[in-house]
């Protein structure tokens, strides 16, 4: 028999272990520690790794390194007596997301034929990809009943060791051991539905899963990725969603059937009300051009305080369009940006060049098309100068 299996392998519950540092580093800045015996689960097989502290300095993660096991720590520590922490919470919440997995993946395969190709347990939410082209919200709701029937049989979760030949001679479920393997190979058997290849921690019995929430499915290469929530994250999740529809039906007035309905008419009204605004707005604009081309002057000058770009092009576009050989210089400030149109009618001059330079006695920049350019400015200091510009294009035209 090879050597003796991690604690973390051996007592999958166990939160606290006196042992003994027995090497030290630092890699990248980062001080690390290699114990004789550990109850830190090195991140591998899809579990990430596991926190807690090592003589009251956390432990910020742990690999696997160079046939050792690595505890990146917070801050160094001395070689000697070490007593190691286990982050339970965080822990137990892998626990049950792998373990929920494995039942899962062994669920999907053996009663529906979709074989797992890959796991990923992510911080709020996991999923595993089955090889299956579409699943329906029916097909889920069938694989969630069926797993939730063994959760509720409460079989027992057991992990052990056995030689090559062994391994050999069971049938296991796995993807194969990896080239040129030696030693012994891990085992977890959920009795009755299950055995794996597996080195992470589990649960010691399916009751402990509580549940597997099957939030939904994206395609994939060819598959599904199906997203899960197990245990006290999906009891979470659930209380989240509970407290997000008390707020929603308080703010749209609604019960919980009506909230899409409320929403989408909310959303209809926003869009009417943004349409009237805009025509509205349109109309404001065509009478401050109408009030410009009605005085005299062969450039016209006019502010909008709180305007933009959209507003001062509607004014110039209907200035330009019945200026005849006139300008108008327009600008508008909104929330500390200024911005600037300038509306040349046919037979003042070229609108892109005379914009270009407006622009740069602005200190901005801009373009446009026709008889119309528009452009940020700077501030409004150069309008001064643009209009002397614009009036000697006004007497050179005439
Ligand atoms: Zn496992």
């Amino acid at each position: 028999m090879s050597e003796r299996p991690p604690a973390y392998e051996r007592e999958p519950y166990r939160t606290a272990l006196e042992t003994a540092v027995v090497a030290t580093g630092a890699e990248g800045g980062r001080p690390w520690a290699v114990l004789e015996d550990t109850i830190l689960y090195p991140e591998g097989g899809g579990q990430p790794s596991d926190r807690g502290t090592l003589n009251g300095v956390a432990v910020v993660d742990v690999q696997k390194k160079d046939g050792a096991i690595r505890h990146a720590l917070a801050a160094p520590v001395a070689a000697g007596p070490a007593r190691v922490r286990l982050d339970w919470e965080r822990r137990f919440d892998h626990m049950q997301q792998h373990t929920g997995q494995h039942l899962l993946s062994a669920v999907a395969q053996d009663r529906f034929g979709w074989e797992t190709t890959a796991f990923h347990l992510g911080p709020e939410v996991s999923d595993v990809e089955l090889a299956a082209p579409s699943l329906s919200a029916a097909d889920l709701g069938r694989l969630e009943e069926a797993v939730a029937v063994e959760i509720r049989a409460a079989r027992p979760v057991r992990p052990r060791r056995v030689t090559l030949d062994e391994f050999r001679a069971l049938p296991v479920r796995t993807r194969g051991l990896p080239e040129g393997f030696a030693g012994d190979v891990r085992l977890v058997e959920i009795e009755g539905v299950d055995l794996n290849t597996c080195g992470g921690t589990h649960l010691s019995n399916t009751a402990e899963i509580e549940i597997v929430s099957l939030l939904g499915t994206e395609p994939l290469r060819g598959g599904t990725r199906v997203f899960f929530a197990a245990g006290g994250r999906a009891r979470r999740r659930t209380a989240r969603h509970e407290a997000r529809n008390a707020a929603l039906r308080a703010a749209l007035g609604a019960p919980d059937e009506g909230l899409l309905d409320a929403a989408k008419a909310k959303l209809a009204q926003l869009a009417e009300a943004q349409k009237a605004a805009r025509r509205a707005e349109e109309e404001l604009a065509w009478a401050a051009a109408d009030a410009l081309l009605a005085g005299g002057g062969r450039v016209a000058r006019a502010h909008f305080e709180g305007r933009d770009t959209a507003y001062l092009q509607a004014v110039a576009r209907r200035f330009a369009a019945a200026a005849g050989p006139r300008a108008a210089l327009l600008t508008a400030s909104r929330e500390g940006q200024h911005v600037f149109a300038l509306a040349a009618g046919d037979g003042f001059g070229d609108a892109q060049a005379l914009g270009r330079e407006v622009a740069a006695l602005l200190g901005g920049k801009g373009g446009g098309a026709g008889r119309v350019f528009q452009g940020r400015a700077k501030d409004l200091s150069g309008v001064e100068g643009a209009l002397g510009r614009l009036a000697r294009e006004g007497a050179g035209s005439s």
